[in-house]
């Protein structure tokens, strides 16, 4: 018996083939058959004629640590197309837990946006299991982040890790892959992963290749410094051979445009030399972030409560505010996204400040530190151009599942927490100069769901999972702006998560059925 029978779209099957007509037929969760299907008998039909039938969108970068466990319904995921999303991106997450899980929660306050959501876990499974129990409507997959990790084997502090320290970072990554982990990430423009030196970076790449998993790298320097960033990441994928991920490359700042091109041939000259290297990015020309992110590695030493009170001295905001003379960025650039008593959101830094712009920021690090979040502009166009018509670029949010209505609605978030898929095909791939809808979709499917290793996500074909997303190619189109973030997208008609139908026509019909992915 057939659940559920889509008939009269196009089918987009993840592979990069192109559309071609067919029903999809589902049934126990999985896809049935692909063809003409006329006159099959089914539970349920869903005319799906002027549209296209999809595998759902698998975000292999997401912040939803903890927006998931506030709000299950994935409100600002699922309703773009996304059936599978990855957490535990840039080096921030939250576990492994060790003794003072204050100190970590506050390094990680860029996901903790629900302060109602309880940390009762220590570990990957523990984690795992608070998915098991909030039933999300999405399927998750989790990194393990490089700041727990160095947290618990090294602490807050300033300095490379010891032989021993090293040696337990291992332990720690290798009992989380082995627990069902999709792979490992670093933030190294974060504390205290910023403090870590490349042989830490080579164990946890060592340890992921050794258990066949992703490394993924928000890498040290997106500004000036990107080319030798990612040289970095690339040296560690040859040595160790890890299946590594660059996670959103851009170039920052203006003085920095063009730099992708560049960034593209050292990935390029890798990839020919047999690394496994591949690339996600988003379709915006901003970027969201902790407004810590702009403070120097040598302020952030020992945690967020200890570098809120190192910002109150005279002689250190001097210092800092000397480094920030040279910052790519404006004051102009850089909107704050949230705050925890929601002064200021969706404001400029400079339009805050009354013309003491650094002075301003620094305020606000202090009083709040990792928990104020902006959103900065400064990109080019054309490098977003150069990084998505890349072969090896895939599509990853680096949103969060957000619920309007619920705790996690707050501020002015990024609008791609709502928009980023509906927005790739509604400026990249309906104007010229941009994807094909084929590629464009195989950059949103099978390419991440590879890259995540979640083998059988990404297509559809005949056996594979009922993951299904169901648009109108000439419709779809995301709403959500920098000024009015919280608007779902256009041109959704469906969106099946394991054979269920969870959005149907605009509206998220409240199903939960996401499966917790533990990677074998
Ligand atoms: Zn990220």
């Amino acid at each position: 018996m057939t659940d559920l029978l889509i008939t009269g779209g196009a089918v987009v099957d993840g592979t990069g083939a192109p559309p071609r007509p067919a029903d999809v037929a589902v049934a126990d969760g999985r896809v049935q058959a692909i063809g003409d299907l006329t006159g099959r008998p089914a539970a349920r039909t869903i005319d799906a004629s002027g549209h296209v039938v999809t595998p759902g969108f698998v975000d292999v970068h997401t912040h939803s640590d903890l927006t998931l466990l506030s709000g299950p319904l994935a409100q600002s995921a699922v309703r773009q197309g996304v059936t599978t999303v990855v957490v535990g991106n840039c080096g921030l997450g939250v576990t492994p837990v060790a003794a003072d899980s204050g100190a970590l929660r506050a390094a990680a306050a860029y996901l903790d946006l629900d302060p109602a959501v309880r940390w009762d876990w220590t570990d990957v499974p523990g984690y795992l299991a608070a998915f098991d129990a909030a039933r999300p409507s999405v399927n998750v997959a989790a990194l393990v982040a490089h700041i727990p990790l160095r947290a618990a084997a090294v602490g807050f502090g300033d300095r490379p890790a010891s032989a021993a320290e090293l040696d337990r970072m291992r332990g720690l990554l290798g009992d989380a892959l082995a627990a069902g982990a999709a792979g490992v990430s670093t933030g190294l423009v974060y504390a205290p992963a910023c403090y870590a030196h490349e042989d830490e970076l080579a164990a946890l790449g060592a340890t992921a290749a050794a258990h066949g998993r992703m490394f993924a790298w928000h890498v040290r320097d997106y500004a000036d410094g990107l080319l030798g960033s990612v040289s970095q990441a690339l040296r560690v994928a040859a040595d160790t051979g890890c299946r590594t991920q660059i996670s959103h490359l851009v170039a920052v700042g203006r003085r920095n445009h063009g730099s992708v091109a560049r960034a593209l041939e050292l990935i390029d000259d890798a990839r020919a030399a047999g690394a496994d290297v591949a690339f996600d990015v988003y379709p915006y020309l901003a970027g969201n972030a902790p407004l810590s992110q702009l403070l120097p590695a040598w302020a952030q030493e020992g945690g967020d409560g200890p570098t809120r009170e190192r910002l109150a001295e005279p002689g250190v905001r001097a210092r800092v505010v000397a480094e920030w003379a040279d910052m790519p960025l404006t004051w102009d650039d850089i909107t704050i996204s949230r705050t925890p008593d929601d002064l200021g959101t969706g404001r400029t830094v400079a339009a805050l400040s009354e013309g003491d712009p650094a002075r301003a920021a620094l305020d606000l690090l202090a009083a709040h530190g990792n928990a104020v979040l902006m959103v900065a502009g400064g990109r080019s166009e054309r490098d977003l151009l150069d990084a998505l018509t890349h072969p090896a670029s895939v599509i990853g949010s680096d949103g969060q599942a957000l619920d309007p209505d619920g705790p996690t609605g707050r501020g002015a978030p990024h609008p791609r927490s709502y928009g980023c898929y509906p927005r790739l095909f509604a400026e990249y791939v309906r104007r010229p100069g941009g994807l094909t809808l084929a590629e464009a979709v195989r950059k949103c499917t099978s390419a991440p769901a590879e890259r995540a290793g979640l083998a059988g996500r990404g297509v559809l074909r005949a056996g594979s999972i009922a993951d299904i997303a169901v648009f109108d190619p000439e419709r779809i189109a995301d709403r959500a702006t920098f000024t009015a973030p919280q608007q779902y997208p256009d041109g959704i008609r469906a969106v099946i998560v394991g054979g269920r139908r969870v959005v149907e026509d605009g509206a998220h019909g409240g199903a939960r059925p996401g499966e917790i992915l533990r990677i074998p």
